[in-house]
């Protein structure tokens, strides 16, 4: 069999070669398969197909980040991260990046475990497309304070508690889900949909809703020991995790930016007022001008945080490079939505242009991945430390 052609791209692949990648294999999957219907699917809160992501499996990009041993690529997180960006500029329904981003990603935490009956069991499967999980991390409380909880019941794990939103968990079979034990430690398991007790209901939600958005409840599940994935310190472990998908969830708006731009500009060339086109007016010029500046230094932002994830030049805990690029391109992305709709009036306020689709899903990053305020404040936390500042005792 014909190797797929993402195993062309390495780890130091430029962004041209990975848009060309993208522009010759991926493009024409798009223009038929997701973008024709992605207003309907946004109205309807429909999640993006299942095949969809049995393709991906195909061409190697759902399995892009797993280790070879288990039917993986092996592929680099910094040419993934270049390839959701690319997504995003050809893909017109962000959900699609944002849910593939989480399915490639959940496995090699079941992965970690190393437990062979969960690698065959999920991980060979995931590898195929054939099975797809998600985090269900996020509770009623903060970390230290989940009302998840574990219990231990002779030689099975007793599960309860609600997981209050899944990207992508209308189509998982599996979710790596995190709750406090008798001693308040945090534990990851291993939740298979199938498993007694084990609910979701659909939540409906702003932008982004075609991504299979869910919560999950979790009655009484009882899972045998196998389904532990964590050593005693499951927070380092989600906070890990946490910090290394933070990049994900900007790289596709980096695309998007420069997909409205295009598609603003030759909208606006049609648009007479006065006698001339709306591009020949200066205001509008320098309204381009402002979203052109956000795109292309919300791009150098990227890279650069990409090309420190790929030489493993950041902090696995808490990366402050990360953290600020995924709080600056989320305010580019949403100033940049918002000058779009602005500048194309009532269509671009209604779904005869899908500048409102994309402003919607770009607000899901004020909140999604850690919200916006809360990375501002350990970005601030983190900078005072450099500067030697310590909160009892002021500046030294
Ligand atoms: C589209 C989308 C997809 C998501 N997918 C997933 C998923 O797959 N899995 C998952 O587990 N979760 C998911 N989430 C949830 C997401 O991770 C949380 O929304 C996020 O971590 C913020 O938590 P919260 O919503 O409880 O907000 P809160 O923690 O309540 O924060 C809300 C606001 O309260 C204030 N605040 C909070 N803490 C502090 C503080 N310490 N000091 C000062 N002010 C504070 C800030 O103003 C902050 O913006 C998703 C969210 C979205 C929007």
């Amino acid at each position: 069999m014909q190797a797929p052609a993402i195993t062309q791209l390495h780890e130091r692949s430029t962004p041209e070669e990975v848009r060309r990648y993208v522009a010759s294999e991926l493009e024409a999957f798009f223009a038929t398969q997701i973008n024709p219907e992605a207003t309907e699917r946004d109205e309807a809160c429909e999640a993006v197909p299942r095949g969809a992501f049995e393709h991906a499996a195909q061409v190697g990009l759902l399995n892009y980040l797993m280790p070879k041993d288990v039917g993986g690529m092996g592929g680099s997180r910094r040419t993934f991260g270049l390839l959701l960006e690319h997504i995003g500029y050809f893909c017109n329904d962000m959900a699609f990046p944002s849910m593939l981003a989480m399915y490639a990603d959940v496995p090699n935490v079941i992965y970690r475990s190393r437990r062979p009956s969960l690698l065959e069991a999920y991980v060979h499967p995931m590898a195929l497309g054939k099975k797809l999980g998600t985090f269900a991390y996020t509770d009623y409380g903060d970390a230290f304070d989940f009302q998840t909880r574990v219990v231990r019941k002779e030689d099975r794990y007793v599960l309860n508690g609600t997981k209050c939103l899944q990207t992508g968990g209308a189509l998982a079979d599996v979710f790596v889900t995190y709750a406090r034990d008798e001693a308040d430690d945090m534990k990851v398991l291993l939740v298979d949909r199938s498993d007694p007790g084990v609910s979701t209901r659909p939540v409906k939600t702003l932008g982004l809703r075609s991504a299979g958005l869910t919560q999950l409840k979790l009655e009484d599940v009882t899972l045998a020991e196998e389904r532990l994935l964590s050593g005693p310190d499951g927070l380092a472990e989600a906070q890990t995790f946490l910090n290394s998908r933070r990049m994900f969830v900007v790289c596709p708006f980096v695309g998007a930016m420069k997909r409205i731009i295009e598609l603003c500009v030759v909208h606006l060339d049609t648009v007479i007022r006065e006698g001339r086109p709306l591009t020949q007016a200066q205001t509008v010029q320098a309204h381009v001008g402002n979203m052109a500046a956000r795109q292309l230094t919300s791009e150098a932002i990227l890279h650069d945080a990409l090309d420190r994830i790929g030489r493993g030049d950041i902090n696995q805990l808490f990366d402050p490079i990360i953290s600020a690029a995924k709080l600056i391109i989320t305010e580019n992305a949403l100033e940049l939505g918002e000058r779009a709709i602005r500048l194309t009036g009532w269509r671009g306020y209604s779904k005869e242009l899908p500048f409102e689709r994309f402003y919607r899903a770009f607000m899901a990053a004020l909140t999604g991945q850690t919200a916006q305020d809360v990375l501002e404040i350990q970005l601030g936390v983190v900078t005072m430390a450099h500067v030697g500042f310590n909160q009892q005792r002021g500046l030294r």
